[in-house]
């Protein structure tokens, strides 16, 4: 019984500490720096940071890696499928986040890794704080070029991934280029049926999706035949 709790404890304990490693790896050491300058419980710190600073640094990235899939999921009311691929890849982002984070860490710590005065070893810890989460920092310069390179190849309207040979001129796949010219400024019919979803059907949030639906076709029309 005894080992069991104390394997419970130490889980606890684990988890909290990488909760809150950001903070606790950034201010333990400063206020050591500042308050105790030159003693050896900074090269203890030093070796420790080494150590447990990339396993830190790995919890955060997978969450980071993975928090806006569950995010999206969870305000769209859906769920995310977690089949092996989804396995492989958060076991790719973990060995990926801990191997960066600790040559990194060790490019950047070991040549100056003695106890010094209390700027270089102030320095010293910011700098370790940045390569122990350089993976994390990597992040979003990682999803801004994929969202580039994405871009270039979806429809602009209905966000299809087509491929650059696929689109218009103003970026838009054939099925939303033909439905745009398709749309009349002033269309009775249209305008009767969106009447009628409203105050017939009582259903205002289906209305006003095809009032902008209309919108935005009409829209995209005056996009596509000003460059005729
Ligand atoms: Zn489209």
């Amino acid at each position: 019984m005894d080992t069991i709790l104390r394997f419970i404890w130490r889980s606890i304990l684990t988890f909290l500490f990488l909760l809150f490693a950001p903070a606790i790896l950034l201010i333990v050491p400063l206020l050591v720096v500042h308050y105790l300058p030159g003693d050896d419980a900074i090269g203890l710190l030093k070796v420790l940071i080494c150590v447990f600073g990339p396993f830190a640094c790995t919890f955060w990235f997978l969450l980071s890696c993975e928090f806006p899939k569950f995010y999206a999921a969870a305000r769209d009311g859906g769920h995310v499928t977690t089949g092996v691929g989804f396995h492989l890849k958060a076991i790719g982002e973990m060995v990926f986040g801990f191997v960066v984070s600790a040559a990194s860490s060790l490019y950047v710590g070991a040549p100056r890794f003695n106890v010094a005065s209390t700027e270089s070893d102030s320095l010293w810890f910011i700098e370790m704080y940045f390569a122990v989460f350089s993976p994390i920092f990597l992040l979003p310069g990682w999803r801004m070029l994929k969202r580039i390179c994405a871009g270039r190849q979806a429809c602009r309207w209905c966000r299809e991934a087509v491929g650059a040979v696929n689109l218009d001129k103003v970026g838009l796949c054939s099925p939303c280029h033909d439905a745009a010219l398709e749309e009349k400024e002033t269309d009775e019919e249209q305008e009767m049926w969106i009447h009628k979803v409203k105050f017939e059907l009582h259903d205002k949030a289906w209305a006003s999706d095809l009032r902008r639906g209309r919108r935005e076709a009409l829209k995209w029309k005056r996009r596509v035949l000003s460059l005729h």
